[in-house]
């Protein structure tokens, strides 16, 4: 059996650095007991609480899979939770791999099995859960990215794990599809409202508390500049050109999103009768 089990553990070794040669992985402490994990330009979150291990976001099967074994290298201890910040397949797919020892939670508003895990805890739209020495705090985000996102704030730690609405020093996703300006900015403020120390995000850097503010006012003032454009009868193409937002052109995404943020905002504004 010794033979056997080595073998095993070889075979997944050699499995997960093949799998790490194609993908971007890592497992990186953020404070205390909490961890984000990464799959390339997805992060997830994980907890090790004194009751067993909490994740949060499977991303894929594989990166799952990955991450299990990353888990059992540091802990005896099962993965008895996993929440879901949102329903996207970006972010949702692989659940499979922790749902048959884990709890599976997402907000009540997501959709009866997230790309084929059943959900197992609906939270309601300010909620919590406590696991062992840690307690998990979920807020619905409102309706803007996705219908069912909610942000998870991990206490002692003070740690808030947001995705996709916001990440620090990060322009919006491209034109926002599926949402628009106002509904958008709401989830940002909405993440301004929470109690936090550290922003631990779904996509790009860790930030503070204040990250959040610096991307309300990107946001108000792509929405005050298109809309006084537009008002002045300029094209989306002539306001590409000239709204630079020179104070932001180290933000991850100004390169390429920067056009597509003003469109977009343009056609939520033409949309909602906000233009003159
Ligand atoms: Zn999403």
């Amino acid at each position: 059996m010794k033979a056997l089990a080595f073998l095993i553990v070889t075979l997944i070794s050699i499995s997960g650095l093949a799998s790490a040669q194609d993908a971007t992985r890592a497992l990186i402490n953020v404070a205390g007991d909490v961890y984000r994990w990464q799959n390339n330009n997805h992060f997830g979150l994980v907890v090790f609480t004194n009751s067993g291990v909490v994740v949060a976001d499977p991303i894929n099967a594989d990166a799952s899979s990955w991450l299990e074994g990353e888990i059992a290298e540091r802990t005896d201890a099962p993965i008895t939770h996993l929440i879901y910040s949102h329903s996207h397949a970006d972010h949702a797919s692989g659940g499979e791999v922790f749902a048959d020892t884990a709890e599976v939670i997402a907000h009540e508003r997501a959709p009866d099995d997230i790309v084929g895990v059943f959900v197992d805890r609906r939270v309601a739209d300010v909620d919590s859960l406590t696991v062992g020495d840690k307690t998990f705090e979920f807020t619905f985000l409102g309706e803007g990215h996705g219908t069912d996102l909610m942000a998870v704030v991990v206490r002692p730690e003070n740690v808030a794990f947001v995705v996709d609405a916001m990440a620090p020093r990060r322009l919006p996703f491209r034109d926002m599809p599926g949402s628009n300006i106002d509904d958008w900015t709401n989830q940002v403020r909405a993440v301004g409202d929470l109690d936090f120390d550290i922003l631990s995000p779904g996509h790009g850097n860790v930030g503070d508390y204040d990250s959040v503010a610096e991307v309300v006012t990107y946001m108000e003032t792509l929405r005050a500049e298109v809309l006084a454009g537009l008002n002045a009868g300029k094209t989306v193409a002539e306001l590409q050109e000239e709204l630079t937002f020179d104070g932001y052109t180290d933000w991850l995404g100004y390169d390429d999103w920067r056009e597509a943020n003003i469109s977009g905002t343009a056609r939520s504004l033409q949309a909602s009768g906000a233009v003159n």
